[in-house]
């Protein structure tokens, strides 16, 4: 699909070229540069902002800056021009009431949005179904006068939070977890993948990553439990590798924190593992604060464990699809790193390094990346059943858009990533008929 549509991005290019050489003219040198084109710009309302989201391969270079007297924000894009027959042209969403764009030294284009009040603005890249884009999200700037209480009570406030997805990489610095016969290391494999899910959340709306261990050093089991809480996440995946003496055993299993320890010898055996690194970092949990912890632990974790188990079993069940497996059914150890009262935790273990096939997956970018992959998809398929009220996870389908010429509906319905049944149905709409101007619902995920 994709290269399909470079393809035919490159057809017009010739043609162009040709064109202009048919006209007894010649090739101008800019066409020999790298040339990014802007295929497209669309509106969506975004918390109380709006992201401004361009069909753009690259944007590398840009410059994103806003000005004053009148209030506007400049974008620009070296060696980028706009894809023969685009228009850009937006209805006056949120802060943005309206766009120009010309063309300047050097093959780069300028694209100012004018704004009716002082605004912050962020730029960042997105990767949808059809390709790339290029996001420039634009928020109002909160005043200083106190907040105007809502007067409906029926109106939900605007705002909507990102769901916060902690990464723990397992291990790391003096402790190198288990080590494969070639040598892999646990720590560094498993960085690896929290990298690669940390770039897969970076790019969905309504999630924030946060890495617990950011690099190669070592961080006591309880520091990271900490770190998740302080950060307020809304889950916690722990990534590891396993081992075993049997170098048969293979595959990925999912874990939760049991109620009463371990469920299993197995899963006893492993979370005793997993927990010996606290005793190389010389922290050693007194027995008092084990007491103090289980207590509270009875108190608030029996909703969490639910939820874990849940997230989990939605985890389990993608990465099935791949056929990888140890267990067939999510487990349950007391890992010391699961123990958050209050966010639901899961540990993956990815593969096991003690098998030679299985290390030499895990050393590989395929095998990271469909197991970070079926991760994400386990992430959203909880997320979307599961998702706190103020997330803006819940709230996607509140979602707007207004109709532009010539939009279609299944366009529309990619660019959103939803299906288009879903988007008839939210909207009542049988057949396929839009009009430009029209204001529709977009629907959330998972309904
Ligand atoms: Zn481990």
């Amino acid at each position: 699909m994709k290269d399909l549509k470079t393809d035919s991005r490159r057809r017009g290019f010739l043609k162009q070229a040709m064109a202009v050489l048919a006209a007894g003219g010649f090739v101008p040198l800019v066409f020999a540069a790298r040339q990014n084109l802007v295929h497209g710009l669309r509106v969506e309302r975004h918390k109380d902002g709006v992201h401004l989201v361009f069909d753009l391969s690259s944007a590398e270079g840009h410059k994103l800056f806003s000005l004053t007297k009148p209030a506007r924000v400049v974008l620009d894009l070296k060696d980028t021009s706009l894809a023969q027959g685009v228009k850009l042209n937006i209805n006056h969403v949120g802060p943005v009431s309206g766009v120009r764009y010309s063309m300047r030294a050097n093959n780069q284009m300028r694209v100012v949005f004018d704004v009716d009040q002082s605004v912050s603005t962020r730029s960042f890249p997105r990767i949808y179904a059809g390709g790339q884009q290029f996001v420039v999200e634009v928020l109002p700037k909160h005043s200083s006068q106190p907040a105007v209480p809502v007067k409906s009570v029926n109106q939900a406030p605007l705002t909507a939070r990102d769901l916060v997805i902690a990464i723990d990489a397992g291990h790391g610095g003096k402790d190198p977890g288990a080590t494969g016969k070639r040598g892999t290391h646990e720590k560094d494999v498993v960085l690896q993948m929290a990298r690669r899910l940390e770039k897969l959340l970076q790019n969905e709306m309504g999630y924030k990553p946060v890495m617990i261990r950011e690099g190669d050093y070592f961080m006591p089991l309880r520091d990271r439990v900490d770190k998740a809480r302080k950060e307020q996440a809304d889950l916690f995946i722990s990534l590891h590798a396993d081992a075993s003496p049997n170098n048969k055993a293979h595959g990925a299993s999912v874990y939760v924190l049991s109620e009463n320890g371990a469920s299993s010898e197995a899963a006893r055996l492993l979370a005793a593992k997993e927990n010996a690194v606290d005793l190389i970092g010389g922290i050693r949990l007194n027995d008092k604060d084990e007491l103090l912890a289980s207590v509270l632990l009875d108190l608030s974790q029996r909703h969490t464990i639910d939820s874990s188990q849940t997230v989990a079993g939605d985890m389990h069940g993608e990465l099935t699809k791949l056929g990888q497996m140890h267990s067939g059914k999510v487990e349950q150890a007391a890992f010391a790193v699961l123990k958050s009262p209050d966010v639901p935790s899961v540990l993956i273990e990815t593969a096991f390094i003690s098998n030679p096939a299985d290390e030499k997956h895990l050393l590989t970018k395929d095998y990271q990346t469909s197991i970070v992959e079926s991760i994400l998809e386990g992430i959203k398929g909880y997320f979307s059943k599961n998702a706190p009220a103020d997330s803006f996870i819940a709230r996607a389908d509140q979602r707007e858009h207004t109709i532009r010429e010539g939009e279609t509906l299944s366009g529309i319905a990619i660019h959103y990533r939803v299906r288009l049944s879903q988007l008839r149905q939210v909207n009542s709409l049988s057949g396929s008929n839009v009009r430009a101007g029209q204001i529709l619902k977009i629907p959330g995920r998972g309904i």
